[in-house]
């Protein structure tokens, strides 16, 4: 089994489902409320430990009504929650919107992820045990710093999602060995709209880049082996959110496993295309029997 640390947020979800999302100044009436437990950092965690990974996640809720709430939904999927703080205050929150066509628009309120800004006793061991850390930026710059350093220092891979998308120091960049934007991110990192164009640009800041492309699948670059394009499966898409997520954890449990890199591509999209078929992020995410009966 592979060992994933994921150092990451934890958000309640608050999730409005629209005919169409509303324009600036607009009201629309929608048909349906949901408070779904997600969070990119807990989301990747629940993929991770669905797909067969060993998982534990380092990060905060806090004391109101979606804490419990937000650490129970990680240990029913078998994540292990000894790292994950209670901080006085309020937890993190996404206020969501899905519309028809399955797209969405988010507002990330930081909450308790907010207080986290160093690591904290025992999460330097924890991480040093890991094949794998996964990071987001919803956690303080800081704090995933000081992660992907601590994770260089003990030779463990890390892999980045450039989420919600900043501009990312040396300090950070320098203990990345995969990225995983979307195409939106990686355009707000390169200026290049063209994923190619842009995989050339991030391939100078890391070594080994994967762009997510939706419904057009992803590609694959590296410094050492040609740009690989990954179709997605053909799916009616009902919520992509947390399709990301899901193709980053389930990557990340493939590539610990020591599958090859175009296998675990192939998997990670099988895994996120189940994911958008279905409403809802971590509640959506695929187990690892369903993966391998869809390969
Ligand atoms: P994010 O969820 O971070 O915005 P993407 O939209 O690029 O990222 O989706 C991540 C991955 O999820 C894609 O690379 C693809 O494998 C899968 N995916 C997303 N949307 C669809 C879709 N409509 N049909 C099939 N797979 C999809």
């Amino acid at each position: 089994m592979t060992n994933i640390v994921v150092l990451g947020s934890t958000n309640m979800d608050l999730v409005a489902y629209v005919p169409r999302a509303p324009e600036r100044g607009e009201t629309v009436t929608g048909r349906e409320f949901r408070t779904t437990p997600g969070g990119k950092g807990a989301n990747q965690a629940v993929a991770a430990a669905r797909a067969g990974g060993d998982v534990v996640m380092i990060g905060a809720v806090g004391t109101d009504v979606f804490g419990p709430r937000l650490r129970a939904a990680l240990e029913s999927a078998g994540v292990e929650t000894d790292l994950l703080h209670t901080t006085e205050g309020p937890s993190g929150t996404a206020h969501i919107v899905v519309d028809d066509a399955g797209d969405n628009a988010i507002v990330v309120i930081p909450g308790a992820n907010g207080t986290l800004t160093a690591l904290g006793p025992g999460e330097d061991t924890a991480i040093a045990a890991a094949d794998t850390l996964l990071l987001q930026l919803e956690l303080p710059l800081s704090v995933v710093v000081a992660g992907a350093a601590a994770a260089r220092a003990h030779g463990v891979r890390t892999v980045l999602t450039p989420s919600p998308v900043r501009p990312l120091p040396p300090e950070l960049l320098s203990c990345v060995d995969l990225l995983v934007p979307n195409q939106h991110e990686a355009e707000a990192l390169t200026g290049h709209a063209d994923p190619r164009a842009a995989a050339d640009e991030l391939l100078r800041l890391v070594p080994e880049v994967v762009i997510t492309l939706g419904a057009a699948g992803s590609l694959h670059a590296s410094r050492t082996t040609p740009p690989l394009t990954v179709p997605a499966p053909k799916v009616t898409a009902v919520d992509t959110t947390g399709a990301g997520d899901t193709f980053v954890g389930t990557l990340a449990v493939a590539v610990g496993e020591g599958r090859p890199v175009t296998e675990a591509l192939a998997w990670a999209s099988t895994a996120a295309a189940l994911c958008v078929q279905k409403p809802g992020a971590a509640a959506s995410m695929p187990y690892r029997q369903e993966i391998e009966a869809a390969s």
